[in-house]
């Protein structure tokens, strides 16, 4: 047996042949056309044709993994169109008469390169963007068909790094997994592997030689192992891990459209967090009862400037129109502490996590909260949303904000604009202070979400981004635990509904616990709403409750 040590982007087991991905290869020729124009003319037309495919490929990846896969060729589209890229290449053909698929090789390495040492990971995984959008408009100059699978069975296939149009090409019922010698995790074939659930393994290097083809591997897409001519052992322990986990799937994916509900009929809402509008493809593929938390935030962390109220207007009516009627939970902007960005010029500080962050900013730059606040409303016309405020510590905060939602909705009765009367306004639980003094919040606010990465690290003073604190670190500390449960009486007390929307909510050792706290919501990761859908419904609170809770505030919880 040989073992290679890749790491796992996309988790289960897949075994099978090895299969070695091949490219259709074409020789580039390089000669001085006589016709610069026509030659010019002849790289618009192949550049129109890569355009339009990649456009059926976008509508083939919405399809098989959703919109964000599909954004990706959107992205593409934009690439093949650059005006730097394509005015590069025109200089080239009408300037030096070289001829275009000589030109378009070497101008998309050239872009390439300067994707390749940009010091930002993102940035960097786009040179092989650029490189594949080059690679079409070459292919389609010299009259050649694209790569694949030519095996009768299922393989896991092997490259040095399969570009996002080649990943989605594929015929997915050839492949069980993907191991590439290079790649990142935030590449694109990682994305797309995750989305459509298929293992992957990136990474491996050198290890993997092509004289393995053909012969057995098994993959792991979690720890990152592939064993190659597996050994009895390995096969054998590799393979229940398979069993169970697709037992596992089988089982949760029965679970979709089924209630909440535990054996004695208690119900709990499984929404979902999400960062971009994109997400809720996943929302809907995993059957989330809505969002729980947009982290808005990512909005502006993803732009170069303030982003405009229409900007985010379209943001939030598609995250509210593509839910179609289901609850949309929108926080409004939370950067400052470990999320920084330039354009907000914030002056350095010398602990973020307790200055100026998230609702801090918001009142003291109002004119940024105005603006958020226009869109969001703006939005609200078309469906049904929630918007909260994070880092609250007092009241006065709150109904500072509360004015500004009035003073928003004044304004937009005077232009005319349509909002909805119906939206809700909650505030994140995740400072010690506004646990302790919730009466009094859970009155002037229609819901409390619970944000327990916050809260665990103001509670217990341990900095949420230090791995080094390690077991100093314990969301299961009786004392976040307790915070959850005065918070969710004095929310009920008033009339306003609970949720959690931290890590916490998937932690499936602590869902008996939630359940019999009585919180009425958890929002977690997309992927986390059937495992716990499964757990609430093997749960009878009844049965657990009161040993839950005496163990909660007893004595001899000496954590
Ligand atoms: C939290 O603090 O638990 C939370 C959900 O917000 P974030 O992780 O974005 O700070
Ligand atoms: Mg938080």
């Amino acid at each position: 047996m040989i073992t290679i040590q890749g790491k796992g982007v996309s988790t289960g087991v897949a075994a099978g042949p090895l299969y070695f991905y091949r490219r259709a290869k074409g020789t580039i020729t390089r000669f001085t056309v006589e016709d610069r124009d026509a030659e010019w003319q002849r790289f618009k037309d192949a550049q129109a044709k890569a355009i339009e495919q990649l456009g059926e490929l976008a509508e083939k990846a919405r399809v098989e993994a959703g919109d964000e896969a599909a954004m990706l060729f959107e992205t593409h589209q934009m690439m093949a169109e650059d005006l730097d890229y394509e005015e590069t290449i025109q200089g080239l053909i009408l300037d030096e008469g070289q001829n275009a698929e000589a030109v378009v090789t070497d101008v998309g390495a050239q872009f390439a390169d300067m994707f390749a040492t940009m010091d930002d990971d993102y940035m960097k995984a786009r040179a092989a963007d650029v490189k594949d959008v080059s690679g079409r408009i070459v292919g389609i100059l010299l009259g050649i068909v694209q790569g694949g699978i030519d095996s009768d069975v299922p393989v896991v296939l092997a490259s040095d790094d399969l570009a996002p149009s080649e990943t989605v090409q594929l015929d997915k019922s050839k492949i069980l997994g993907f191991v590439t010698s290079g790649g990142s995790g935030s590449s694109h074939t990682a994305i797309l592997a995750r989305t459509m659930g298929i293992p992957a393994i990136i990474g491996v290097g050198d290890q993997l030689k092509e004289e393995y083809e053909g012969r057995e591997v098994i993959i792991d897409g979690g720890t990152g192992i592939v064993a190659v001519d597996p050994d009895e052992d390995t096969r054998v322990h590799l393979m229940k891990k398979r069993e169970e986990q697709l037992k596992r799937l089988a089982l949760l994916n029965q679970l979709k459209g089924q209630p909440n509900e535990t054996k004695d009929g208690q119900k709990i809402k499984i929404f979902c967090n999400i960062g971009d509008p994109s997400d809720v493809a996943a929302v809907l593929e995993n059957d989330g009862g809505g969002v729980g938390l947009f982290r808005s935030e990512f909005l502006y962390l993803n732009c170069d400037d303030y982003p405009t109220e229409d900007y985010q207007f379209e943001a939030y009516k598609k995250v509210l129109s593509d839910l179609d009627g289901k609850e949309v939970v929108i926080r409004t902007l939370d950067i400052g502490a470990d999320k920084q960005i330039a354009y907000f010029d914030m002056p350095k500080e010398e602990n973020p996590a307790l200055g100026n962050r998230a609702l801090r900013i918001c009142l003291n730059r109002p004119e940024i909260f105005r603006t958020q606040l226009r869109a969001l409303f703006r939005a609200s016309a078309f469906g049904k949303l929630g918007i909260m405020f994070p880092m609250v510590t007092s009241v006065w905060e709150v109904k500072e904000a509360k004015k500004m939602c009035d003073q928003v909705r004044a304004e937009l009765d005077a232009e005319g604009i349509a909002y909805s009367d119906d939206v809700e306004i909650g505030i994140m639980i995740e400072t010690p202070a506004a646990a302790v003094i919730s009466d009094r919040l859970a009155q002037i606010v229609d819901f409390f979400s619970i944000g327990t990465n916050d809260l665990t690290q103001y509670t217990l003073a341990c900095d949420r981004q230090n791995n080094d604190l390690g077991r100093f670190f314990n969301a299961h500390h009786p004392a976040v635990l307790r915070l959850i449960k005065l918070v969710t009486e004095n929310a009920h007390k008033h009339g306003a509904w609970v949720g959690i929307c931290g890590e916490l909510g998937a932690d499936l050792e602590l869902t008996e616990t939630f359940l019999s706290i009585g919180l009425d919501e958890l929002s977690v990761s997309p992927r986390s709403v059937l495992p716990l859908r499964q757990k609430v419904r093997e749960t009878n609170v009844s049965e657990v409750r009161e040993r839950l809770m005496d163990d909660l505030m007893s004595d001899a919880n000496t954590i």
